[in-house]
């Protein structure tokens, strides 16, 4: 029955956009090399300087850096010269802006507008994959109700974002969290939808292992946005958001990881978590856990 269901999803997954699964010719290699691309958030390395924490980070094999977006634009000279010589680039780029896309208030607004443009051209420059946004927390009010105008002008406005991120040579990209923070975008695949629908190349979307408790499955999610869509992955321990293994057996992230080898998905899995105990033993812990785990999900 194993056997049998796994060949039906990968004979579905060949079918998907994108998709370069071991059912299709020559998928076999491809799912293979697939490599696991992990990136860290500034604060996840042990360190007291930038210098430090990416010492350590290249010793661990850790390959892209994702810096918060606030006062980036007054970092990118710094942020330069710290990965000059460094096997280390800038994954995303953590929010950052002030304001919201959704707000009711004119100001609020180009608060957002202004904030996120300068951060996207900051990305731009340091070659980022996109700079995370989410259109409205919970929290942020007043908020554009939830209903099918407030959709298309999120497209319409998300279109424009695109746009200018894509002359920048970036993205921008949409996070779904868990409904506890942001009601209004929850699933991979709505997130992956609103991008589509926003029609600009500049417009991408990303799935966090953490906020993923509100999927039914972590390969549904991420093989729904597709390699087209998903630009970004998120990573933490599923009980407490700490350390990826500090949790136990719950902390498995296979089935995602079958996922994106499927898809080909070439950009990176970055640790967005808190840490229990000893930082430098938690994070070795951790990178060798999720490459145990990757090497786990390959099917060849
Ligand atoms: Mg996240």
């Amino acid at each position: 029955m194993t056997s049998a269901t796994g060949t039906a999803a990968l004979a579905a997954a060949s079918l998907l956009p994108g998709c370069s699964s071991s059912a299709s010719k020559g998928g076999k290699k491809a799912v293979c090399d697939v490599p696991l691309n992990i990136s860290f958030q500034e604060g996840i390395a042990p360190g007291e300087t930038l210098a430090e924490k990416l010492d350590f980070m290249e010793n661990l094999g850790v390959v892209g850096f994702e810096p918060g977006g606030r006062g980036l634009k007054g970092r990118v000279t710094e942020i330069k010269e710290a990965l000059n010589g460094r096997n280390i680039k800038v994954s995303a780029i953590c929010a950052g802006f002030q304001g919201f896309i959704l707000a009711e208030d004119p100001e609020v607004k180009n608060l957002f507008d202004t904030t996120m443009r300068e951060i996207v051209e900051a990305a731009g420059e340091l070659g980022s994959t996109g700079v995370i946004m989410v259109p409205a927390f919970n929290n942020q009010t007043p908020c554009k109700p939830h209903n099918m105008d407030t959709r298309n002008y999120l497209c319409e406005e998300l279109h424009k974002l695109g746009e200018f991120a894509k002359a920048c040579g970036t993205t921008v990209i949409l996070e779904p969290l868990n409904r506890k923070e942001a009601f209004y975008m929850r699933l991979v695949a709505d997130a992956a939808a609103i991008a589509r629908d926003a029609d600009s190349e500049g417009v991408k979307a990303m799935g966090d292992f953490w906020h993923m408790q509100e999927e039914t499955s972590d390969y549904g999610a991420l093989m729904s946005a597709g390699k087209q869509y998903l630009q970004h992955v998120h990573i933490a321990s599923r009980g407490n958001r700490k350390m990826p293994g500090e949790n136990g057996e719950v902390d498995n992230y296979v089935e995602g990881f079958k996922a994106l080898q499927q898809l080909g998905y070439d950009k990176y899995v970055s640790f967005e978590c808190g840490c229990g105990g000893d930082r430098a033993t938690l994070v070795t812990a951790a990178v060798n856990l999720l490459r145990a785990q990757w090497e786990e999900a390959k099917s060849c």
